[in-house]
């Protein structure tokens, strides 16, 4: 094993998250092709084994326990690169439905091979978040889009919320700004017709403070979101 199974099993339970000799080994295999990789293509910073669990692995499954409340099975991770926070979600429930979407083409491509690798069936979108969000297979479909990563929170709600369906979730996984981000997102999350519902903020072994964020879209996205080109980053809402 190239992972500390037993650290990474005891840290899922923390969560409430039983991971069985199938899904540790999926881990192993995952963090195996991630170093591999990483050797040719840039697809991650944290290379490190006892980082990639930390940093990626139980990060990622710190969302489950935050995602159950909010319910739905079919989830989009926006600018998942090398496949965080939706690979772990799905090693660790693999009756998910996620869409992993990615606007860069070699991230895609390595993404399809962990996949192969690990036995797993998942869609993939190469395609950025706002074309996503104007294509109407996509637009107002998910019942949960999440973000780890992509960008600063007022500019992720428009990536993230016009995927999101009425009725259904925006997560995003912030670090020790998170809260401040959330104060500054107000006004974007409510024109794109979401509200704040939920809030955790805690320390993870090896990674920092986390903040988690969620939203609820309680009406359709307005026609004009999202919108072109680079007026979402220029112009954040
Ligand atoms: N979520 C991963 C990757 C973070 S890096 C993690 O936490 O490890 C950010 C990724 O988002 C990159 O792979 C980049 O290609 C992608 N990205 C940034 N903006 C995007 C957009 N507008 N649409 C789609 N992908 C985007």
């Amino acid at each position: 094993m190239t992972i500390d199974t037993t650290l990474l099993q005891d840290t899922a339970l923390a969560f409430g998250v039983e991971l069985g000799g199938e899904a540790l080994e999926r881990f192993d295999t995952c963090a195996k092709l991630l170093i591999e990789r990483n050797k040719t293509m840039n697809l991650t910073s944290v290379t490190e084994p006892g980082e990639i669990v930390a940093k990626h692995f139980a990060d990622s499954l710190s969302l489950i326990p935050f995602l159950r409340p909010l319910a739905g099975r079919h989830l989009i991770d926006v600018g998942t690169g090398a496949g965080f926070s939706g690979i772990p979600l799905l090693i660790a429930n693999p009756a998910l439905e996620i869409t992993f979407l990615d606007a860069t083409k070699k991230k895609v491509d390595f993404l399809a091979e962990v996949l192969r690798e690990l036995g797993l069936e998942a869609h993939l979108l190469c395609l950025r978040a706002e074309e996503a969000g104007r294509d109407r297979a996509h637009r107002d479909r998910y019942d949960i889009a999440v973000a780890r990563a992509v960008a600063n929170l007022r500019e992720l709600c428009e990536y993230c919320l016009p995927l999101v369906k009425p009725g259904g979730c925006f997560a995003a996984m912030k670090g020790p700004g998170g809260a401040d981000e959330a104060a500054q997102a107000e006004n974007a999350a409510a024109r794109l017709g979401a509200v704040p519902v939920s809030r955790k903020s805690f320390i993870l072994e090896g990674a920092g403070e986390r903040t988690l964020l969620a939203y609820r879209k309680i009406s359709a996205t307005d026609e004009r979101f999202p919108r072109r080109g680079g007026k979402i980053a220029k112009s954040p809402l």
